[in-house]
């Protein structure tokens, strides 16, 4: 997978200011579902043919001098224990503090690669980076001088986290696992929900063989089994957190391991606690999902404490949906791992995902369905003119993505996106992400 670059700090250096900055060099031909107001906690950046992913550590609770050391702790050895590279910010304008010379320690002792950032320098001129001087006595190395707030300084720091990634491996700028038969699933949720009691429970379904022989995969929280002819790999991502177990507390662990968990998968199962919901965290987790362009299933696990009540279900399901609008495509499921209750219908369901991830759509059809669309819904105007689309085209799977042809591809409004997706999702019986793009005629 990509390298990942983690953003530690202590509170209010600006490290969400520079988060978004970050996000905003987002490549904008990624289509945004509908109602997507969440907080980015990871970007993705290109810098001279280096692909890489920041992430923000952050999620400070407050609390006394103490607490915030212990959590900036924290913070700093999630970042070291999952991340390739730290970009350390501090606030030059506050000047150095009792917790950034902790977090310098720390990170000093780990040997990872650090970039040290001095925010808050908002002009060039030499009284302003003067302030960033005093900063070189933590002992990192260089200090970049930054202003997130007014994008200064961003390329240095591009250039210097750059130049300390690990050596490039090979595939690891590969958007999608490859097509080589395997079926993938990341099975992710916050700590708790029960995901290894799932993964035990699917390895222990009558229709399951688990493989004897660990073949395709190296990692050991991966699970090999054949299922109605199917080669499936299943990643825990709870079993990374007993592996390392240090960082788990911080609630970001979860977002990382998901993150890394799905990089290499066709399908994330997302576990939740029916009895626990605590939609915020697990929306995160969904996002990540919609945005990485993975298949998703949503299980709502530890039903049987809730009751088999079917109206029970149904209010659950709406307000579910509501809540998780953004990925209103993916399926919802009620288990009970425990017992192991529709747990085979994960798998199937899951199964059937990710067919639907590798989908190809016939040409014909799909110049079939443009005309459809078109004849059924008048084309808006844009700039004074009717949209004209011309073609349409499949030009990538994994997830599904098609290109069309139009006259205006700015201009294309978001309601008339969200009509195309879906009706080709109706027509297609595609419950996984799709994406748009728009392409002027040549
Ligand atoms: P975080 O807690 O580390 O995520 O910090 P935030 O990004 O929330 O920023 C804390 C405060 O610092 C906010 O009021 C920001 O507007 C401000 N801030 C962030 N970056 C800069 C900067 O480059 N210059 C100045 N002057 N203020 C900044
Ligand atoms: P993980 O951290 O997501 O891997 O969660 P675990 O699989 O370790 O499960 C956490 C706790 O929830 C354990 O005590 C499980 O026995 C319990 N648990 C998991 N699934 C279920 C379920 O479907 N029903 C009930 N009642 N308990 C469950």
């Amino acid at each position: 997978m990509k390298p990942l670059v983690a953003i530690v700090g202590r509170p209010n250096v600006g490290k969400s200011t520079l988060f978004n900055r970050l996000a905003g060099r987002r490549l904008a031909l990624v289509q945004d579902e509908p109602g997507v107001t969440r907080d980015r906690h990871y970007a993705d950046a290109e810098w001279e043919g280096r692909k890489f992913t920041f992430i923000d550590t952050g999620g400070f609770v407050p609390g006394d001098e103490d607490q915030l050391l212990q959590q900036v702790r924290e913070q700093a050895q999630l970042a070291v224990d999952e991340c390739d590279v730290i970009v350390f910010v501090t606030d030059a304008r506050a000047g150095l503090t009792a917790a950034d010379e902790a977090v310098a320690n720390f990170l000093r002792k780990s040997g990872k690669p650090v970039v040290l950032a001095a925010n808050k320098l908002d002009t060039t001129t030499g009284q302003m980076l003067a302030l960033a001087g005093e900063f070189y006595r933590l002992g990192l190395g260089d200090v970049q001088a930054l202003s997130a707030e007014h994008g200064l300084g961003m390329q240095e720091l591009f250039d210097a986290v750059t130049a300390k990634l690990p050596p490039k491996e090979e595939g690891e700028d590969e958007e999608a696992p490859p097509d080589d038969g395997l079926i993938r699933m990341a099975i992710i949720g916050r700590p708790n929900a029960g995901k290894s009691t799932l993964v035990n429970a699917i390895l222990k379904e009558k229709r399951v063989v688990a493989s004897e022989v660990a073949g395709t995969t190296r990692d050991p929280v991966d699970s090999e089994l054949t299922y109605k002819g199917r080669k499936i790999v299943l990643t825990d991502t709870a079993g990374i957190r007993r592996k390392k177990s240090i960082a788990q507390r911080v609630e970001q662990f979860s977002v990382i391991a998901a993150l890394k968990a799905m990089e290499r998968s066709d399908v994330a199962v997302l576990l939740m606690d029916a009895t626990e919901p605590a939609v915020d965290q697990d929306a995160k987790l969904a996002g990540l999902a919609e945005e990485r362009g993975r298949a998703l299933v949503i299980v709502v696990n530890k039903w049987d404490l809730v009751g088999a009540d079917q109206r029970r279900q149904e209010t659950y399901r709406e307000s579910l949906k509501y809540a998780l609008k953004f990925v209103g495509y993916a399926p919802i499921l009620f288990t009970s791992a425990l017992t192991g209750s529709k747990v085979e219908k994960v798998v199937d369901v899951a199964t059937e995902l990710a067919e639907q991830f590798r989908f190809r759509a016939p040409t014909p059809q799909l110049n079939r369905l443009l005309e459809h669309m078109v004849d059924n819904n008048p084309a808006p105007i844009v700039r004074g003119k009717p949209l004209r689309l011309y073609y349409i085209a499949q030009v990538a799977a994994a997830p599904p993505t098609f290109a069309l042809t139009v006259n205006h591809p700015e201009g294309v409004p978001d309601m008339y996106k969200r009509y195309i997706t879906n009706q080709l999702r109706k027509t297609f019986d595609l419950r996984v992400p799709i994406r748009l793009i728009f392409k002027g005629r040549p």
